[in-house]
């Protein structure tokens, strides 16, 4: 029996992400989440495609082997269990992958210390990768585990990109460049962005606005990433739902010093308690749009903040690239909020840049044009799909080195 299943899974501190697909057409055959894990009440939603009845759970669970167990329990119920020979490999999420992981990897003893000494630059989210990798290693060690990078996507920046302007001994000493994130999903969309223009990606210059909870943005040319706008960490760039992103750094002295916090303090202040969140109370666009319409100010503020500074960037890519053929719209805010999109383009004809009112407001799940069809520059709708390609990627790594042995 040949094997054409990829399972996806996403670990974080106290959570997993998982799906299953078959990688004959990229569909789902099941999709699920367990959070809270080593607490009293994690909770695990399971679902499996071919009835879409979710099944929930919720009950102790120690930790993540306990939980992938769990996972694995579930797709049994449904014929998909862990052990089937239909699965082809896993394939794992990872935050950070430095410099030297320019392309998914096959995981082994290196790749997993090589994993590890970057946890200083990505606390938050190496340990829980690595937790999640091991224990999948645990359940099915014969099987392929690959890691996909969200920092692969931007390795192939230019230094003159990827440098901070700090003294260089420094920077090198303590590997302070910016790596840049969401780049499964910059990659994705960009791709996805030459397809609806009928183009190779080679042939095209992308403007990619991933619009999340976390935000960035990329500059690609021709299918390569030139610029994006997180950093040494997920901190730096856009305003997002709950972090500051471009700052003057001087305000972080400016806080110790004369504000007394410590460097934790300023730590979540930045990343859980900046963003739309610190502006406004709320993170949730839906919400800032709804409080925006009944006259609020204070939502108001934060929405023309968010604005302004995705309309620098657009800007400065455009500067960065020197010709843009699309600026694309991805992420939970990019692909839902139209507002945001008219907003960001408003007052760049000049640019070339414009929105139709009618296809802007227009819903779908589809890739989708939105600028009118005399617009020198394309502007898209493209909804990312983090998922599809790890698996596609993890698929296409294994069936490669098939081929090879
Ligand atoms: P992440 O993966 O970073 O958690 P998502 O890409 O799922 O985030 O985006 C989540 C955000 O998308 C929400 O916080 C919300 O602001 C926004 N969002 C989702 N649906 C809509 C909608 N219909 N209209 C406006 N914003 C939306």
């Amino acid at each position: 029996m040949s094997s054409t299943r990829v399972l996806v899974l996403n670990s974080g501190s106290s959570s997993v992400k998982y799906q299953l697909l078959d990688m004959r057409d990229g569909s789902r055959l099941a999709v699920g989440l367990v959070e809270r894990i080593g607490e009293e009440t994690s909770r695990l939603k399971h679902t499996p495609l071919a009835t879409g009845e979710s099944r929930e759970w919720t009950g102790p669970m120690a930790d993540h082997e306990a939980a992938l167990k769990a996972v694995s329990e579930e797709l049994a119920r449904d014929g998909l269990g862990l052990d089937s020979p239909e699965l082809a490999a896993i394939g794992h999420r990872v935050v950070h992958g430095g410099k030297l992981f320019t392309e998914p990897t096959v995981i082994d003893d290196a790749v997993l210390a090589e994993i590890e000494r970057l946890i200083p630059v990505a606390p938050l989210h190496n340990p829980a990768n690595l937790t999640g990798i091991r224990t999948a290693q645990a359940l099915r060690p014969d099987l392929p585990q690959v890691a996909v990078f969200d920092t692969a996507f931007h390795t192939t920046m230019p230094e003159s990109a990827a440098r901070y302007a700090i003294d260089v001994k420094t920077a090198d000493e303590h590997r302070i460049r910016r790596y840049g994130f969401h780049g499964t999903s910059h990659a994705y969309v960009s791709r996805a962005t030459a397809k609806l223009l009928g183009k190779d990606p080679s042939e095209v210059n992308v403007i990619v606005l991933h619009l999340g909870n976390g935000a960035s943005a990329s500059a690609v040319e021709g299918g390569r990433c030139v610029d994006t706008s997180m950093g040494l960490t997920p901190l730096e760039g856009l305003v997002m739902g709950t972090r500051s992103g471009d700052m003057d750094p001087a305000v972080i002295f400016h806080l110790m010093r004369v504000g007394g916090m410590s460097t934790d303090e300023i730590d979540n202040l930045l990343n859980k308690k900046s963003g739309l969140i610190g502006l406004c109370g709320d993170n949730d666009m839906r919400e800032i749009r709804r409080r925006i319409d009944e006259g609020d100010e204070q939502a108001k503020l934060a929405f023309d903040i968010y604005i302004h500074r995705l309309k620098k960037y657009i800007g400065a890519y455009y500067a960065v690239l020197g010709r843009v053929d699309a600026v694309a719209f991805t992420a939970g805010v990019g692909e839902n909020a139209s507002p945001v999109r008219e907003a960001a383009v408003a007052g760049l004809e000049a640019l070339g840049l414009a929105v139709d009112s009618e296809l802007n407001a227009v819903r779908s799940d589809e890739p989708r044009l939105i600028s009118p069809e005399s617009a020198r520059v394309a502007v898209a709708v493209v909804p990312t799909d983090e998922e599809l390609e790890i698996a596609t990627q993890t698929y296409a790594l294994v069936n490669d080195s098939r081929n090879l042995t």
